[in-house]
């Protein structure tokens, strides 16, 4: 059967040239990066090869780079590891409503132990207002974070300007740029950045490695504690081989950032419009143009449930994601689409296709080829699409 990935959002291939050199490392170099004979020296000199690639992607020094498990344990490590030292100022901390789970649930975990959270909501395009972050601002706000890019509708978040405001009122900002990392330029010092993560599998590298920028100067405390490895903030015996793979995906995603983003643009435009034409009721959901990442397609399909939507698509070998998390059994609608406004039912129609380096554009025409006949199908069953279009005929 035909199979055409777009979920690049989700985990993107490891590219091969990355794969490649990370085999090295596990068959051949694989020594301890903390051994001193020559085995660990040679790991070792990868590494640090390696935080010099990640540092060069965002603008930073290799030291303020430390390697952790993935974007998560970076969420967590930032935003945890910060206040502990930054509490004697205050115990407030803002975040938005669109956070991935990993900062929203480990700011809701700060909150419910003796932290103070103010959540700003977005606009109907995903994207925060400055004034609203100013407003929130108080004496002791210790603690900001904001993603540069959205996961699920792709807004893009004006860094350098809450930055700006960050440093302005000497609060710590914290940014995660999982999504961004690779697709759009990212410079920590233009951005006044304290704290980015970032993560290896978005950016076609492996998963289970990604890092956490710490500007000079800031303190975190460390979450994993042991053997002192990253200069004692985050122990544990190094993922050589995945760090190195990630370090490589930085080094190919800053070489290719602009052709990926000029073929991914393009791509991007003709499923959305193309969806647009052939299907009526549709909603795109997020900004457009340059707020948009180059690569994400969000759209609300009315009268189908998303969950149906992707089903039929898998079964035409077609991979996407909807705008709902299937939780302990239930299907919540996403609290991106629901933050900007959406209702229930439409915010449970939704679709998010994320493109890669490797998709074409045949396989673009074959999901606009696919995709209506599937929509038509799946309302044929709907009792309220029927009303609709007998209301419209009526009309
Ligand atoms: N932050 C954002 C915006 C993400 O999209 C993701 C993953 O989807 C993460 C954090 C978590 O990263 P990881 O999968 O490396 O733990």
């Amino acid at each position: 059967m035909r199979r055409v990935y777009l979920d690049h959002s989700a985990t993107t291939p490891v590219d091969l040239e990355v794969a490649t050199l990370m085999m090295t490392y596990y068959t051949e170099k694989y020594g301890n990066p903390s051994s001193v004979h020559s085995f660990g020296r040679e790991a070792k000199q990868a590494l640090e090869e390696a935080r010099n690639q990640v540092a060069e992607l965002i603008g930073a020094t290799p030291q303020e780079v430390i390697f952790t498990s993935g974007g998560t344990e970076a969420d967590n490590l930032a935003i945890i590891g910060s206040v502990e030292t930054l509490r004697k100022k205050g115990n407030h901390i803002i975040t938005s409503a669109i956070e991935h789970h990993a900062v929203l649930e480990t700011c809701e975990y700060l909150a419910k132990n003796g932290f103070e959270l103010t959540v700003i909501p977005v606009d109907e395009e995903g994207i925060l207002s400055v004034e609203d972050i100013r407003k929130a601002i108080r004496p002791d706000t210790i603690l900001l974070s904001v993603m540069h890019a959205n996961n699920e509708v792709g807004s893009i978040q004006p860094i350098a300007e809450i930055g700006k405001l960050a440093k302005e009122h000497g609060i710590t900002f914290h940014v995660d740029a999982v999504q961004s990392l690779g697709k759009l330029p990212i410079d920590v010092n233009e951005m006044n950045v304290d704290l980015l993560t970032v993560s290896g599998h978005k950016i076609y590298g492996p998963k289970g490695v990604g890092a956490l920028y710490v500007r000079k100067g800031i303190r975190v405390v460390p979450l994993v504690h042991g053997g002192g490895q990253e200069k004692k903030r985050r122990s544990g015996t190094e993922n050589t081989p995945g760090i190195i793979g990630f370090g490589k995906a930085c080094q190919l995603a800053g070489q290719r950032m602009a052709e990926d983003a000029k073929h991914q643009t393009k791509l991007r435009d003709k499923l959305m419009n193309g969806i647009l034409q052939s299907i009526d009721h549709v909603k795109v959901n997020g900004p457009s143009g340059e707020k948009r990442l180059p690569n994400n397609v969000n759209v609300s399909i009315r009268f189908v449930e998303g969950e149906s939507l992707l089903l039929s698509l898998d079964m035409l070998g077609i991979a996407a994601s909807s705008g709902s998390a299937c939780t302990s059994g239930s299907l919540d609608p996403s609290h991106v689409l629901l933050a900007m406004g959406l209702v229930h039912e439409i915010a449970h129609g939704s679709l998010r296709f994320s493109l890669g380096r490797q998709n074409t554009e045949e396989e673009i025409d074959y999901v606009l080829e696919q995709l209506p006949k599937i929509v038509e199908r799946l309302r044929m069953m709907s009792p309220l699409y029927d009303q609709v279009n007998h209301i419209k005929q009526a009309q």
